[in-house]
């Protein structure tokens, strides 16, 4: 009988992973003695980094979309059926169609959602740049905007680490190339004590602010909005006025994993070296969804999906996991005047960002368009 590999999740991190086994495996595929199944919920895979730029109108939101079923390869099976539980005792997902859809081999990556909801009045007050919604609002604002106080501020856990940092500087760059920086006031705030949880990177982060009068206030966690005076309360208690809010709100796992029960948050216990659920034999983690002690990020969904690959493989062939992921994230950080850094670390060597460069910003612009060859698998 044909052995079933389920990748549940089709944004990134399930993308690549489908597109490497079918690469790995195309024989067993081919002779019908595997299977390979996507199951996600939209036609559509989004370039999630890229919607960073939309509020700055650097780019327009119908360029960061492709059809999911063009990013895969033809020996992989995809469907539309948004899941509803994941049965890990009875080996299977089920459907809010009631499809049930039984596994060999599992791979769960159902990223992670901002859920703004989460703090009060931020939905009615606050912008985000986290969903093409929200990231489309924000231009909005910002091109009538004409000056005032912009506050910055952040939920915790987010993805991508070093948004806060990139949104605050490109914020900068956008107001002076507007003309209203005479007039305006960008405020940034941090849920911990320095501008970055980071060390490394709060040390560089500290010079490039007071170049360019970016304030700051950190040991600040939102708490709520005062929609109506347009106030920002803080749970350590302060309260910043501000013309404009910019958050990213704070994150959760998928609903699908809460429902499941197999997380606190939705982020699924998961082991940090073969990428295996904790307590599964033949259920994987990849991308956001996993509690690892690393960045959310795209990167690390990349780096952490090729060792996943070669451990589900070895699981289908009746092996045991063998591949180590050592924690490794590479992200850029734009830093505005079309200049760029970087940093890379894993679990054991911290990052260290060198000076900015427009070579960096312009192999980030790059990146945004070859994005799509990372997501076939290809690079
Ligand atoms: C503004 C912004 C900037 C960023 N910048 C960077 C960057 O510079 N570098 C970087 O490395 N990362 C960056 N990231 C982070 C990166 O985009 C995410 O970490 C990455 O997308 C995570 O991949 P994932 O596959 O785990 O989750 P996703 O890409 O979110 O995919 C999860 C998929 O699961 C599906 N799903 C969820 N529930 C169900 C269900 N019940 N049934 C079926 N399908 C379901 C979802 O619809 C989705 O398609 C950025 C993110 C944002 C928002």
């Amino acid at each position: 009988m044909s052995k079933k590999v389920v990748i549940l999740g089709s944004g990134i991190a399930g993308t690549i992973v489908a597109n490497q086994i079918a690469r790995k495996i195309p024989g067993e595929l081919k002779s019908g003695a595997v299977s390979l199944t996507m199951v996600g919920n939209t036609e559509t895979h989004v370039y999630q980094p890229g919607w960073l730029y939309i509020p700055f109108d650097l780019v327009r939101p119908e360029e960061l979309k492709r059809s999911q079923r063009s990013l895969l390869d033809p020996l992989v099976r995809f469907v539309v059926d948004p899941v509803s539980q994941i049965d890990v005792k009875g080996q299977k997902l089920v459907a809010e169609s009631k499809t049930e859809y039984p596994y060999d081999v599992l791979i769960i990556a159902t990223g992670s959602v901002p859920r703004p909801d989460l703090i009060p009045g931020l939905p009615e007050a606050g912008h985000w740049f986290y969903t093409e919604e929200g990231a489309i609002k924000l231009r909005e604002a910002l091109r009538s905007f004409q000056g005032g106080k912009i506050v910055v501020a952040m939920g915790v856990p987010h993805k991508c680490p070093v948004a806060p940092l990139e949104v605050t500087l490109m914020l900068e760059d956008y107001l002076r190339k507007k003309g209203v920086r005479e007039k305006s006031e960008v405020m940034y705030t941090y849920p911990v004590g320095a501008l970055h949880t980071i060390p490394a990177v709060a040390q560089w982060a500290g010079p490039v602010f007071e170049e360019r009068g970016i304030k700051s206030e950190t040991f600040f966690n939102m708490k709520e909005v005062d929609k109506e005076k347009k106030i920002l309360h803080s749970l350590e208690g302060s309260a910043v006025p501000f013309d404009l809010l910019i958050s990213i709100p704070p994150h959760r796992g998928s609903k699908v994993v809460l429902d499941s029960g197999l997380g606190e948050g939705g982020w699924i216990p998961t082991n940090k070296q073969t990428l295996l659920m904790e307590g599964s034999e033949n259920v994987f983690v990849v991308g956001d969804t996993t509690n690892l002690p690393v960045s959310k990020a795209g990167s690390t969904a990349h780096f952490s999906a090729d060792i996943l690959v070669e451990n589900a493989i070895s699981v289908l062939h009746g092996e045991k996991p063998a591949h180590v992921y050592d924690g490794k994230v590479y992200c850029f950080i734009e830093t505005g005047r079309n200049q760029a850094t970087y940093i890379t670390f894993n679990y054991t060597t911290p990052p260290s960002p060198p000076p900015p460069t427009s070579a960096v910003h312009w192999l980030k612009l790059s990146y945004n368009r070859l994005y799509w060859l990372t997501a076939r698998g290809i690079l």
